[in-house]
């Protein structure tokens, strides 16, 4: 890695850190979700970024993938537990972090914990060339022994320019991968930990998408909603409420591209026996001498 792709994860990161702390702020009882998410896209922009993905506001159960729709009526109530998870990218150079917030009460400090401490057990570990499948193990081990389950089918990833999911996956869990963290990648860890079994599904879509393929369509307004989209995200994950906002009836039209293969939506990734869940995350960027963490 360069010094100027170096710096442009740097600045990434910085901006990520800033917008996730304003933004937590915003997580409180009687707060719209779509005004969190909408703020914090805005902040990501006028700090010199952009969303590398719209913001997630996962409630509860949900993990991840649920962004506030357009219309959005959702509001923050007490009791719950918030993860807060958005993207920044400079040129494509992509900055990953989320917390988690519990909203007027103190019920999930240990589920909050279990998350956050095993990222910190990591970080501390992390040197070039060690296993990801040490790092998972790691993880597991520091969640199970607070009585929770991490989620075995959530894991962090490495990041390339404009791509979210470069390729290789830091497990929740010890797993047999035999890839290690070489100086010159970036990556995203992020532990989540769980009062139910551990997985996670998805089912109905969470108001984001991708661009899967440029193509030249004859109806003239969704070719212009495609080239837009194009322009603006490349292929990383972009809301229904971008679109919303330039055309009428975006959910019919995302709707069409779907069908037609040009889009694909991302299903909002709910525990499978209802557990609550708890997600912390960071970007790093390893160097023959050790991690940077691009996001503190
Ligand atoms: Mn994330
Ligand atoms: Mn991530």
């Amino acid at each position: 890695m360069d010094d100027a792709v170096r710096a442009k994860y740097l600045k990434a990161g910085q901006i990520a850190s800033k917008v996730r702390g304003q933004a937590a702020d915003m997580l409180q009882e009687g707060n719209l979700l779509l005004d969190v998410a909408e703020f914090a896209e805005s902040e990501i922009i006028k700090l010199g970024g952009k969303p590398a993905f719209p913001v997630n506001l996962a409630i509860d159960t949900i993990a991840a993938h649920y962004t506030p729709h357009s219309e959005d009526p959702l509001t923050f109530q007490a009791g719950q537990i918030v993860k807060l998870d958005l993207g920044v990218h400079v040129d494509g150079y992509i900055a990953d972090t989320a917390l988690t917030v519990e909203i007027s009460t103190n019920k999930w400090k240990s589920l909050i914990d279990a998350s956050a401490d095993s990222l910190t057990a990591v970080l501390d570990a992390l040197r070039p060339g060690i296993m990801v499948r040490d790092l998972g193990a790691m993880i597991e081990q520091i969640i199970r022994s607070r009585g929770f389950e991490p989620i075995s089918n959530l894991s962090g990833h490495s990041l390339e320019q404009f791509n979210l999911h470069a390729g290789i996956s830091v497990p929740n869990v010890s797993d047999t991968s035999a890839d290690d963290l070489k100086p010159g990648m970036a990556v995203a860890i992020e532990p989540f930990a769980t009062n139910g079994v551990g997985r996670v599904a998805g089912r109905k879509s969470g108001n984001i998408y991708k661009l899967l393929r440029m193509k030249e369509l004859p109806d003239p307004e969704l070719n212009e909603i495609v080239h837009e989209v194009h322009a603006e995200f490349n292929c990383l994950p972009f809301p229904e409420r971008w679109v919303a906002k330039r055309f009428d009836k975006s959910d019919k039209k995302l709707k069409k591209l779907l069908r037609q293969g040009i889009v694909a939506t991302y299903p909002i990734l709910s525990e499978v026996k209802g557990g609550m869940v708890s997600q912390m995350e960071h970007t790093i960027v390893m160097t023959s001498e050790g991690a940077i963490i691009t996001t503190k």
